[in-house]
């Protein structure tokens, strides 16, 4: 833990005279449960934790932190594993308190603030029957995973989170508020589209948006002994999918607490019932699943399907990186790994490239990952500290057994916070030089660098 650094009382004062949120200081209350994350491994005391309320408060908030040399965090939705939402001894600033979201149907867009959930987002769009690509998970912030790409249901057909934003209202080191676009700043609006939080803080959103009600979705779940089959079924069945289709298959633990394990499917089809049903036959038929409960429902519902397996405050270490081919020695490597995972929590999921996402040039956007694919996740999660040093080491095992297998590349937003050096060069690809340059006109002084960071050129 670094050592609480010492505030002028003086400026936090002028600060505090204005500031329209909530400041909080250790032993304030409020301030223990502000501080956590989603992941309980990270465990980091903010000299003052910024609530803000709005882009003056940010930009007040970041000003004070570099008038202190203190350090400066930002937190939008807190799901990032590595923990770097949060700062030991210095500024935090937090946008939970920023949940502004507004639609207009008739142009089809929205606008969110920076510390809206993907579950708050979808409430408000599935009224007007229109929806988003965001994070599979409904508690994940709008703000990171956007930020850094957004893998999500919708890939197929709409492309990543960053393929649908139109601007982003952001509060630059120098305190400047700006609306960013394409037309604004082209080389900004492009590093936002993957550079992650290195550009200043993200107050406001802008999305496109899609009509869409229902989808057909749902789970599909094989005995474990079959592993080897679905992973394999999964491989060829993945090479022509319709964009309408985004499968994600996964090794899982029952969730009825058994510690079953389970080899399953889950699926989102975007399109007709009946295109749906035809596209999904061979999935549907294959094997002898012991569980298979896949139909149409409203979007946001198929956006909570993996909530409960990712509670908050749990332990959690990731590992992730991309494979080109889902090849039988990968998919032995798994099974095989798996089969002694230490935690009933732990899951490995691999998620499908294609479609929409593949569409775009590597350098269009920040995000380089455009080839058809998967991202192959291994997601740790435990509850006891005692096996914490168990589930890391399974983790980093099963990785380093993979490693032969992966491609060059890694999502940004999957990293945790020991993914440093090469790891950081591996998420932004050959789009790396050129985020350096704007970081360099933008943050020179790298004072937003807790983050996966570009260092200015
Ligand atoms: C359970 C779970 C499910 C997930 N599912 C998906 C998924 O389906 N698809 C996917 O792509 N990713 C997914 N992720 C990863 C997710 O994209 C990242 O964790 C992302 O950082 C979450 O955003 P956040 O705002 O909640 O995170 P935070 O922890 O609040 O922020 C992470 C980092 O983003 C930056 N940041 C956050 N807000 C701002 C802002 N307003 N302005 C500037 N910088 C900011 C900061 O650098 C911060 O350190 C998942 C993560 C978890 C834990």
């Amino acid at each position: 833990m670094a050592q609480l650094a010492t505030i002028d009382e003086e400026r936090l004062e002028t600060l505090a005279a204005s500031f329209s949120g909530v400041l909080l200081r250790p032993g304030g209350d409020g301030y223990e449960e502000t501080r956590r994350v989603h992941n309980a491994l990270v465990d980091k005391r903010p000299a003052l934790i910024a609530r803000c309320r709005g882009a003056t408060d940010v930009a007040d908030a970041t000003a004070f932190a570099r008038s202190e040399g203190l350090e400066v965090s930002v937190r939008g939705g807190g799901h990032s594993v590595s923990g770097k939402a949060v700062t030991d001894g210095g500024v935090m600033i937090d946008l939970s308190l920023m949940k502004g979201i507004h639609v207009d149907t008739a142009a089809q867009t929205l606008r969110a603030q920076g510390g809206v959930t993907w579950g708050e987002l979808n409430r408000e769009t599935a009224l007007h029957g229109l929806a988003t690509t965001g994070g599979v998970v409904s508690t994940t912030g709008i703000a990171g995973l956007t930020l850094g790409g957004g893998i999500g249901w919708l890939n197929g057909v709409h492309g990543l989170a960053v393929d649908n934003l139109l601007s982003v209202e952001l509060v630059t080191a120098a305190g400047d508020v700006l609306t960013v676009t394409d037309e604004s700043d082209p080389d900004l609006f492009w590093a936002l589209r993957g550079g992650g939080g290195n550009f200043g803080v993200a107050t406001w959103f802008e999305y496109q948006l899609h009509p869409l009600r229902e989808v057909f979705g749902g789970l599909v779940a094989h005995p474990f002994d079959a592993a080897r089959d679905v992973l394999s079924f999964f491989h060829d069945f993945s090479q022509e999918l319709p964009d309408e289709l985004w499968v994600v298959a996964a090794l899982v633990h029952a969730p009825d607490g058994s510690g079953d394990q389970l080899a399953a499917f889950a699926v989102c089809h975007c399109g007709t019932p009946a295109q749906a049903e035809q596209d999904l036959g061979p999935l549907l038929e294959f094997g002898s699943p012991v569980l298979s409960q896949v139909g149409p429902m409203p979007y946001p519902v198929v956006n909570t399907l993996f909530d409960e397996a990712y509670p908050p405050g749990v332990l959690n270490y990731w590992k992730s990186s991309f494979l080109h081919e889902l090849t039988d020695e990968a998919i032995d490597v798994l099974v095989e790994r798996f089969a002694v995972t230490p935690s009933p929590l732990n899951a490995v999921a691999i998620e499908n490239f294609h479609g929409a996402v593949c569409r775009v040039g590597v350098s269009d956007t920040a995000v380089p990952h455009r080839a058809p694919g998967y991202n192959l996740g291994l997601f740790a999660e435990w509850t006891q500290p005692a096996v914490t040093d168990e589930n890391i080491a399974w983790t980093r095992e099963v990785y380093a057994a993979l490693e032969p297998h992966f491609s060059s590349l890694r999502y940004v937003n999957y990293l945790d916070a020991d993914d440093v050096g090469d790891a950081v060069r591996a998420a932004y690809g050959p789009n790396y030089e050129r985020l350096r340059e704007i970081k360099r006109r933008v943050d020179p002084d790298n004072v937003f660098r807790l983050n996966t960071n570009i260092e200015p050129a």
